[in-house]
Parts: C-alpha cells; structure tokens; sequence
C-alpha cells in the first residue's frame, strides 16, 4: 500500500474529548472517527487492525470446532418476552418500532436468537453438542459512553453459544473455550491473564474474565504471588486469618464520645488518635427484602457483589439518607451496631477476633469507643463480604495476594438452562425423553481488544502494535521522493516486500522527513526502514523497531531477507 493512495488523516494534537490513552490514540493515529455519543466510524487504517484482531479469533474459533453464523442486529420483542428480560434488561436496550407498530430492539446480546434459532433446528442428542458463534454489531445504550471504542454503544463483538445435552458436555464445552481464549490472546500478542470472575446468583466456578493487563485498565485483578490463582476484585476471595479467641478480661469500657462534624474514616481516626482497623463501617444497604447492615472495618472496602451474592439477592444498594435515619434514628456517618434493632447485621471475617473497636453512635456528632461484639452488640453472622487488597492471604495457598491493573476483553460463562428452558429449547435423549439444552455463552469485545492493546503497549510517540495486530508489518519512509535513486531504492524494496507476502506501507508522500518519522511512530508499524541519501551512498538503509528504538544498519540487498527473518521470529515465539 503506498501512503500517497491510502487514508491516515493523523492529528497533530490530542484531541480534548478523548479521556484515555488508547482513545487519543486512535483518533490522533486516523483510526477511528466518532459519529455521536459512542458511536464511531473505523477509518481504513483501523479497519485492518480490526480485520486482523477478528481473524486470529476466528481462526481460533474455528480450531476449537465452533462454526461460524450471522445473526441478526434487529430483533424482534416476542424472543425477549419469552425470555423474561424485554422487561428487566433495562434502558441498555434501545428499543423501537417497525412500520406496523411491532416492538424490536438493536442487538445488545443474542442469546434469545441463538437459543431460537438452535429449537428450530436441533431436536435430537445427535446433533449435539454444537457451539455457533458470529462476528457483528452490538448496541448497548450506555448511560455514559466514554473512552472511545473501550466504551462505545455500538460495537463488533464474537459472541459464541454453546448448547449440549447436559452439564458435564457443558462444562466440556466451557473447557475448550476457555483454551481457544487463552490461545486467542497469546496469538494477538497481548500480555493477559484469565480470572474468576463472578457468576452472578447462578453460581459456581463458571466464569471467567480474560483481562489484558494495563496500569491504565479500569479493572482490578487480584492474583496470588505463589499458586495461579487469580479473581477479578469482584469475586477474590480472601483466606480469612485465624483469629485468637477474645478475652473478654480485656473489653475497655463502652464510651461515648463527642465528635462534631466527623463522618469520615480520617476525621473519625485522626481525632481520636486510633487505627483505621480498630474501626468499624456501618454500611445500611437497601435491598429487594429487608434492609440490612453491614461492617466492615475502617482500612477494609465493601464488596457489594459479595454482600449481594450472599443474601441471594438482585438489588442492592446502599442506604439513602432516609432509610439510613429509619434504621440509625441518625444522619448519614454516625451509623454504628450498638442498638440496632430488627435488621439482620453481617460482619465482614476481619472483625472476628478483634476488641474495643470505635463506631458511629447512632447519634449526630457521636461515635462509641471500646465497642465489644457479643457484649455491646450481636452479629447476626460473619462471612466475607470485603474486597481484597494487597497482601491478604490467598484462598487457595495462604500466600499474599497482589493486585494488578486490567481490561476486559473476553468474558466467557457457563448459562446452564436459563434460556434454554425459558424459551424450550430443548431435545431428546436417547430414551426419547425431552430435555432443556445446557447452554454456554463466550464473548470478545474486537475493538476493545485493540483498544486494550494500545493501552498495554504506547509511548509519548504514539502507539507500538504488537506485530499480529499491526495495521502493517512494515513502513517504509522514502525521505526524499524527488531524488530519483531514492525512490528507485524504496520502490525495488517495497516490491520485494510485496512479493514476499510481507504486508507493508510506503511512505511516498511529499512531506517533510520529521512529519513521516513522527506518522511512523504514531501508527505503531512494529519495522521502519529509511531509505534515503545514505541508501544512494553506501547502498545501506535504516532498519528501526518501533518497540524498542533498536536500529540496525542492513545493505539495501538484504534487507528483504533480514525482515522476513524478523517476522518469522515474533510470530513463531
Ligand atoms: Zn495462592
């Protein structure tokens, strides 16, 4: 491809409404231009980066035995119904009308087509198990679109669907995903790690996010320094320390204690000269049921999805200043235990084994100090419902967890028979008899998966693709295209390319020398080669790696040879 003919309309600075790295990358590299609020348009420079991220997948989808469908975007209200979520998915889901008033809705998801289509065409447990998947568009009217493509309304999705006779099939099916994922991401060359990442009230050991790691990502992952085990921040366990029987001989005496104006942890500690630990967060949540109240203590964090998970409940959230009044007779930062009548109580397991803790007094301006469990309050029980930090023991070996900076980029989960019974998607079994498929759903955000990548891999120069994914292998900077030897040079060499299958960008625009370097590096093209007056004088080009800034000088007749070379090493290690 030669410059001069494609089209990377590059921006000099960084445009202001692009909030993170990967964004401001791909609009100022010419990749993406927005169209409204989370919705973009891919320029050609993106689209091959794109194409060849869904490629890899594709492949790898392939390998696994999934086969490949197109499903519709538009769909039709009565699917929806019969799964029970037209009314409970929310305003994610734009809905609009036909011509004849009938309900639709864009695509936000397609298990409801999927496990449609799959009951009119399968029927028997010979045609199982059967895993389709599609690479397409996806709408989720988000309340907040931002970060470019990372968090768009619009956006290309694999999503994949498994059905098979029962769960052992399933979780077979699981296995071999998650397998292809992991190769997936080691293909794209990415640097990634699969978590646990929690099921939601179906439960179990059944999901798992696949994040690529970037200290800009907005998710938390939580690993072991010792074992493999690894959770997103919403599911880490944490492997409770065994805490010492209390001695009671050891209860200071209950106190009140003034403390005007004083709602946070720092004011609260810093007044009465105490450790955030020897404190307690009254947390009042507002459930589906009851409220409840929750502790925690004042160097730990709530994890909602946990507290939420244990109650077994689908709505959860913390209390507002009229609940929290109802239940603590107290404005919002003077809740505390003592006192507390008719509401369930969990404390978190970092409270066990611990005395004379500070709370909120239930009262505006006061707090409690040397607050006992068991002699100035009960607990109604004790069970893991904060998130893990650094440094806390794992569940599985007891050594420290660590805690890394992530993106999501895959999610795969084991649905069991949620659709498949909701919309009688079933077969019959050997005996004849009639059952609900057991069904799987795997997804890979494809732009997020390139925007990921930009996050992992940058520098203030611009974006360093990893060569898989690179929109080219090689960008060749002709500096000067008036002098004849030059051009004649970079032409013989960009055939070469060419000819070798080696995909590669000739820079023969009529440009300052600094504004192509400055192009070259912002793109992130993984090779460089300059051709120019050194090239007519010692018949020798540059050779620069975008990555590590290494450069090499390479006689013009094998510098073919020396790429190919190249090539063949980053992509075969
Ligand atoms: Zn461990």
């Amino acid at each position: 491809m030669r410059y001069s003919q494609f089209l990377i309309p590059t921006l000099r600075e960084d445009p202001a409404e692009a909030e993170v790295m990967s964004h401001r990358l791909m609009l100022r590299a010419g990749m993406i231009r927005k169209l409204a609020a989370g919705i973009y348009s891919t320029l050609p420079l993106g689209e091959r980066v794109i194409k060849k991220t869904a490629q890899i997948v594709r492949e790898e989808m392939n390998r696994a035995g999934a086969l490949e469908v197109t499903l519709p975007f538009v769909q039709p209200a009565e699917l929806w119904h019969e799964s029970g979520r037209w009314n409970v998915y929310g305003k994610e889901l734009l809905r609009l009308k036909d011509r004849n008033e009938r309900d639709f809705c864009l695509g936000p998801t397609h298990e409801e087509v999927i496990t449609d289509l799959v009951k009119g065409v399968i029927s028997s447990y010979k045609q199982l198990p059967v895993n389709l998947y599609q690479i397409h568009i996806k709408f989720r009217d988000e309340i907040r679109p931002r970060f470019g493509v990372m968090r768009a309304r619009e956006f290309i999705m694999k999503d994949a669907y498994s059905f098979d006779v029962d769960e052992k099939g399933a979780e077979e099916s699981y296995r071999k995903m998650y397998d292809a994922y992991c190769r997936i991401f080691e293909r794209l060359g990415l640097k990634f790690r699969a978590v646990e990442a929690d099921s939601g009230p179906i439960g179990g050991s059944f999901s798992h996010e696949f994040m690529v790691l970037a200290d800009t990502g907005e998710d938390v992952i939580v690993a072991c320094t010792d074992c493999d085990y690894a959770a997103n921040m919403e599911k880490a366990e944490i492997q409770a320390p065994q805490a010492a029987p209390v001695k009671k001989d050891d209860f200071n005496e209950l106190q009140r204690v003034e403390t005007p104006q004083m709602k946070t942890i720092e004011e609260v500690t810093g007044f009465l000269n105490v450790d955030a630990s020897s404190l307690i967060k009254t947390l009042v949540f507002a459930s589906a049921h009851d409220p409840v109240v929750a502790l925690v203590r004042g160097d730990h964090e709530i994890n909602e999805i946990k507290l939420k998970n244990l109650l077994a409940c689908d709505h959860l959230e913390l209390a507002d200043e009229e609940l929290i009044e109802r239940i603590t007779h107290a404005p919002r930062g003077f809740a505390g235990p003592v006192g507390l009548k008719d509401v369930e109580i969990i404390a978190d397991l970092g409270l066990q084994g611990r005395i004379n803790f500070v709370t909120g007094g239930n009262e505006k301006d006061i707090h409690l100090i040397n607050v006992n469990i068991n002699r100035d309050f009960t607990v109604s029980r004790f069970a893991d419902i904060r998130c893990a930090q650094e440094g806390d023991s794992c569940p599985r070996c007891g050594e420290k967890l660590t805690t890394t900076r992530g993106i999501e980029v895959g999610h795969i989960f084991k649905l069991g028979t949620k659709y498949s019974e909701a919309m009688q998607a079933t077969y019959l079994d050997a005996g004849g008899s009639s059952k609900p498929m057991v069904m799987g759903c795997y997804g890979i955000g494809i732009g997020r998966t390139a925007a990921a990548a930009i996050e992992q891999s940058h520098d203030e120069h611009g974006i360093i693709f990893p060569e898989p994914i690179a929109p080219f292998s090689v960008i060749i900077v002709l500096v000067n295209p008036t002098d004849e030897k030059q051009k004649q040079i970079a032409e013989h060499l960009y055939n070469d390319l060419l000819a070798q299958d080696i995909e590669v960008l000739l820079d023969d625009r009529d440009e300052r020398p600094g504004s192509k370097f400055n192009d070259a590096d912002l793109v992130g093209i993984p090779l460089r080669v300059t051709v120019g007056k050194f090239a007519v004088k010692e018949n020798m080009v540059d050779l620069k790696w975008r990555k590590t800034g290494e450069v090499k000088q390479v006689a013009v007749d094998s510098v073919t040879e020396a790429i190919a070379e190249n090539l063949r090493k980053t992509n075969f290690t």
